[in-house]
């Protein structure tokens, strides 16, 4: 092993150690030994052998909360596939429950390698979209080591050609930080989203860093004026809390930037005090505190501790005005929910001793699996009639992993993720702007398809171009995507088709936007 490697396994053993025991370490060490042999002579992108991405991989798992076979199948991840390991020596080794993991991962990988290179690509996409699901849905587990695996390979991703960057970026994006979201993991999300985001348009991250470094150096000590404030009302009323700042990430004020025009002054959650008490009753307590002592913006006070959003995420939000006229986003929520909104399902591993989701769920039923998590019990009914062998109906396979979001597929195999009910512009626009506004028509699963009918789940569509096809202003009425909307607009005002509909509806707008103001300014006063 190389010195460096050396280092990462005695750090990995050092953080493991406070979480697993003695014969759960010394399988650890097993692990790592039997992983370096395999994939003995093997070298990353980076020129150092190949067991330094696995050890990463699992330090990430521990670092996440996972349990010993989660830490152990994360060392022996790319083993099935990469060397000659057989599914058998693993399980003889290492017990079923780890092979099972390993081979959960390769299934995956293999099912989005395959989808990648396909020729004929239907039948065989559908086949591999379901192996897909059979895999998660057998263990939630198999989805969190590919985020580790993920995460890891993002951020060692400056040594791979700039193309597979691009690819390996997008699809972060599109597919693994939706899944982290999904399962809670807001943290990973966001780490994964940032990453990705960096490769993918290293112009506009670099631009917004900047802005946002600008703005919050204007706002941090007033905002430092707010927060003593709050401290001392909350000891007033003896709540035990504490208050932290976050900044918003880069990539979800770029998102948020394309829903309010690009202008920064509508973010009002740049930077937001986040409020951490012991119970709940104290989080509606503060609320209270919060609007006796500011104007709250009524429109944007959210109760997710009554109501928590579909991953299980709970807090209460409000953003409230100043009497020196600044603008605060305050996050109010225990340390239980603070816990959930960064780590996510996975925190709840640790020390756990259920070996399997199956069980996980049982046992989690009644307590604390959020209600909003049905989905997770709803994958398992699948699963278990897949296994059967009994027929399940499209509908069935399409649980709701993703309540809203479909998957399609350009016909090299890329997927690319659109909100449900999109249209084959939307899909043209998030490929690229450019080649949407020559579009000319579409193939999609290789027959012509009209565009204004929807797309589904595992589509995958052609975009026919033609240099001189340029867009009409009917293409308006067959976008849904504010993205496409956007690039829409633009490209139709840039060639002059939307003068005289712009002054109607920028006359409306107008109005409507005074309304708006009208609104803000009576909840000021
Ligand atoms: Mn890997």
């Amino acid at each position: 092993m190389s010195y460096n490697n050396t280092i990462k396994r005695l750090k990995l053993l050092e953080n493991a150690k406070p979480y697993y025991s003695e014969k759960q370490l010394a399988s650890i060490e097993h692990a790592i030994d039997f992983a370096s042999k395999a994939h003995a002579g093997q070298k990353r992108a980076s020129g150092e052998p190949y067991i330094s991405h696995p050890l990463s991989v699992a330090d990430i798992l521990v670092d996440w909360g996972m349990d010993i076979d989660s830490v152990l199948a994360g060392i022996l991840h790319d083993t099935i596939e990469d060397t000659e390991t057989l599914d058998a020596d693993i399980e003889k080794l290492f017990g079923k429950d780890v092979a099972f993991l390993v081979n959960g991962v390769t299934k995956v990988s293999k099912a989005r390698s395959g989808m990648r290179n396909l020729d004929n690509y239907l039948p065989q996409t559908k086949d591999n979209l379901s192996k897909l699901l059979i895999a998660v849905g057998q263990d939630i587990r198999v989805i969190i080591i590919k985020l580790a695996d993920r995460q890891h390979n993002l951020s060692t991703l400056q040594y791979l050609p700039k193309k597979k960057q691009q690819k390996i970026a997008r699809e972060s994006l599109e597919v693994f930080a939706p899944m982290a979201d999904r399962l809670g993991m807001g943290r990973v999300r966001m780490q994964i989203e940032e990453l990705a985001f960096s490769y993918l348009d290293p112009v506009e991250f670099k631009k917004l860093k900047i802005l946002m470094r600008k703005r919050l150096g204007k706002s941090t000590r007033k905002l430092g004026e707010v927060r003593v404030q709050v401290e001392t009302e909350l000891k007033k009323h003896n709540i035990k809390f504490e208050v932290n700042g976050r900044v918003k990430s880069v990539y979800s004020l770029h998102k948020k930037l394309q829903k309010v025009d690009g202008n920064i002054d509508n973010i009002y959650d740049l930077m937001a005090l986040r409020v951490i008490v012991d119970k709940k009753e104290d989080c509606y307590l503060v609320l209270g505190i919060l609007h006796s002592l500011y104007q709250p913006m009524i429109s944007r006070i959210k109760d997710y501790i009554s109501t928590p959003k579909p991953n299980g995420y709970q807090s209460l939000h409000t953003t409230v005005i100043t009497p020196n006229e600044q603008i605060v986003e305050f996050q109010i929520r225990t340390q239980e929910m603070h816990e959930y909104a960064e780590r996510g399902l996975a925190a709840n591993f640790h020390y756990n001793e259920q070996k399997t989701t199956k069980d996980y769920i049982k046992s989690k039923k009644s307590s604390t699996l959020p209600a909003n998590m049905q989905w997770i019990t709803q994958l398992q009914s699948v699963v278990t009639k897949l296994k059967q062998d009994e027929k399940i109906s499209k509908d069935q396979l399409n649980v709701d992993l993703f309540v809203d979001r479909i998957f399609v597929y350009s016909p090299k195999g890329d997927i690319y993720n659109l909100p449900e009910g999109a249209l084959p512009l939307d899909f043209a626009y998030l490929v690229h702007s450019d080649i949407a506004k020559h579009t000319y028509g579409f193939r999609v699963n290789n027959k012509i398809h009209p565009f204004d009918k929807p797309l589904q789940n595992g589509d995958v569509i052609e975009i026919i171009t033609r240099k001189l096809s340029l867009p009409k202003q009917a293409w308006q009425e067959m976008v849904t995507t504010t993205h496409a909307r956007n690039k829409l607009r633009g490209q139709l005002r840039q060639i002059g088709v939307i003068g005289i509909i712009t002054n109607a509806t920028s006359i409306m707008r107008r109005k409507s936007d005074r309304k708006k103001e009208k609104e803000e300014n009576a909840i000021k006063k």
